[in-house]
């Protein structure tokens, strides 16, 4: 049987002290299954339903690989919705709290682009968006990815689903080709194949049924 204690996992101390003080005990079978690949930079396909802990699972593997020292977006989490990026960046800055000064800044559509400019100029070292505006910016070259080690596409059925195909292979080909991707989805149709062939490296799958 696999060990489920975050402490079992190579983590930063900080990170691990501070899941013991948001009452993360233990990971959930999503997390166990996928962290370990994840934190050794494998590509990873997860596949889980709802509440079943996928911010975690890649919120630490890309806080771990995080240097704060550099003033570059490192990561970059695509969301379908600017519900869902609130949701996710939320997570993401309650898993950071033990690590300080870092910047987790969203981007999504319906909100003004002046201020997120403003923000971009001031650094972030995580950006979570929805795929238009972030292909927005990069047309008008507010925003780089050439400094991206971690590309994560979340609930990735339903982007697809929303016709963002077009928009993920754009943004995909302004990340480094070294980078890791981390592809989550809640169901697994032809599509997701098809684009994890394009845009991932020997992708280790992870399936996981339920949720406790
Ligand atoms: P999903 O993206 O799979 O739908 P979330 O990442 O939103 O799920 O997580 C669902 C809820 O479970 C969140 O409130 C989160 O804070 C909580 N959670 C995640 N992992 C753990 C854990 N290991 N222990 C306790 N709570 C957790
Ligand atoms: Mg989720």
């Amino acid at each position: 049987m696999s060990n489920t204690a975050f402490s079992s996992l190579k983590i930063h101390a900080d990170l691990l002290k501070n899941l013991t003080s948001l009452g993360y005990e233990h990971m959930t079978p999503i997390q166990a299954r996928s962290l370990p690949d994840i934190l050794a930079g494998k590509d990873v396909i997860a596949q889980g339903k709802t509440g079943s802990g996928k911010t975690a699972a890649f919120g630490l593997g890309l806080l771990q690989k995080l240097d704060v020292k550099v003033h570059a977006v490192q990561s970059l989490v695509l969301c379908p919705t600017r519900e869902l990026a609130d949701q996710v960046a939320k997570e993401i800055r309650r898993l950071a709290r033990s690590v300080s000064n870092i910047k987790v800044l969203t981007l999504c559509g319906g909100m003004p682009f002046g201020p997120q400019v403003g923000s971009l100029e001031h650094g972030a070292h995580i950006v979570v968006g929805t795929p238009g505006r972030i292909e927005d910016h990069l047309s008008r070259g507010t925003m780089r990815l050439n400094r991206v080690n971690t590309l994560v596409l979340d609930e990735a059925d339903r982007m697809l689903e929303m016709g963002f195909q077009a928009s993920l292979d754009n943004i995909v080909n302004q990340i480094p080709k070294w980078r890791q991707t981390l592809l989550f989805s809640a169901t697994f149709p032809d599509q997701i194949k098809s684009i994890s062939r394009r845009i991932m490296l020997k992708p280790v799958m992870v399936q996981v049924e339920s949720t406790h």
